[in-house]
């Protein structure tokens, strides 16, 4: 398939150990890489349990006063936005539509200067709402997850009715006007993976964007197998029985979707090829999870503590060179595809896909 080279690592040479980013105020790793995309978890918890997320009985969420106020992710993006060089923020989770003060949120964070790109991914649940509130507030792109277009398989596969309030947010978030309305997809063999083209076919029509997630090992069950995700390659011969596709080659650069045209355009469908071609040598991405802590990578086996720091009263630059330090010891990759691979402890809705 045209375009899909594997993506050749051309990081810099690391730096000693021990050593610190020095006078560069961004938040730069050792590799020469640097963070520009923050993304925020607003809560672990979830009302959907999609199988390849989360147990059917929900996990053991954080005790409240764990999870940061509305007031201390206000600081922190505060921080990221005006010490650390932060240009896009997007908040996610768990289901981020659940926090009551998320609109307060992103009213905060637009109006930081300078202004950062901001975004909000979703399940849709409760969208149809809140759209306009949200769009008012500021947000200016959404991402919507939606796996199947089959009522009855949304059941089983979020293990929630649930699929027509996703479809009203899809609409609701149009006519609110936010632009791109992205949807993202996750095909799993026998699951949903004979849905691709009827997916994009449905987004082409309604004028969404979609994007294909390949599957990672971050379920809580543990459950990932390499032979039941469905790769990149298989998900556009798929598309290209139907459509004719047409690589954009737009410069990757921090993008982690591959993008096509589709029959020409100007519709296109995006592929985030993250275990097959993973991106991590362009990887320009900080995140905070929903109790403070900073992970240089979905993958990390370690986190740093901000929460503590926040609760005894550091001063901003304290906390900005915590979160410094933090990202100058990310991995040069998550090596998912590779034998000595180890799953991290937190599943994907705890740290915030
Ligand atoms: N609840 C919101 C939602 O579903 O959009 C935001 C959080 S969810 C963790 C963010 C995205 O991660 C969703 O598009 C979801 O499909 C995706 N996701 C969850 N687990 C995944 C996995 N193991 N591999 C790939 N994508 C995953
Ligand atoms: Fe909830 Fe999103 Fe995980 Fe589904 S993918 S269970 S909607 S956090």
């Amino acid at each position: 398939m045209k375009g899909s080279e594997p993506i050749p690592i051309t990081l810099g040479p690391a730096r000693r150990a021990g050593d610190r980013p020095g006078t560069d105020r961004r938040l730069i790793d050792a590799f020469g890489r640097v963070a520009t995309d923050l993304r925020v978890s607003l809560t672990d918890r979830c009302n959907l349990r999609c199988t390849y997320c989360m147990p059917a009985e929900g996990l053991a969420w954080l005790p409240r006063r764990e999870i940061l106020t509305d007031d201390e992710i206000n600081r922190l993006v505060r921080i990221a936005v005006e010490r650390l060089g932060i240009r896009e923020v997007r908040f996610t989770g768990g289901e981020p539509l659940l926090r009551p003060g998320l609109e307060r949120i992103i009213a905060a964070t637009a109006a930081l200067r300078p202004r950062p790109d901001i975004s909000v991914t979703t399940n849709g649940i409760g969208l149809a709402r809140r759209a306009q509130a949200l769009a008012d507030s500021g947000l200016q792109r959404i991402n919507v997850s939606l796996d199947t277009l089959r009522a009855d398989r949304f059941r089983s596969l979020a293990r929630r009715d649930r699929i027509g309030d996703v479809l009203d947010g899809l609409r609701s978030a149009r006519r609110a006007g936010l632009r791109p309305v992205k949807v993202n997809a996750v095909l799993m063999r026998g699951v949903n993976d004979d849905e691709a083209v009827d997916l994009l076919r449905y987004c082409v029509d309604n004028g969404f964007e979609l994007r294909f997630i390949e599957q990672m090992p971050l379920g809580a069950g543990w459950a990932w197998r390499r032979e039941n995700m469905v790769a990149a390659e298989e998900i556009l011969v798929r598309l290209s029985a139907e459509f004719t596709l047409t690589p954009t080659r737009e410069p990757r650069a921090g993008a982690p979707a591959e993008r096509w045209l589709v029959d020409g355009g100007p519709a296109t469908v995006g592929v985030i090829a993250s275990v097959t071609r993973p991106f991590c040598s362009a990887c320009d991405r900080t995140r905070l999870t929903a109790d403070g802590q900073i992970r240089s990578c979905l993958f990390s086996a370690s986190e740093t503590d901000l929460r503590g720091l926040l609760r005894t009263g550091a001063v901003d630059e304290q906390i900005a060179d915590r979160w410094r330090l933090a990202m100058w010891g990310k991995a040069a990759g998550h090596g998912v595809d590779t034998s000595g691979f180890a799953q991290p402890s937190r599943s994907m809705s705890t740290i915030g896909g």
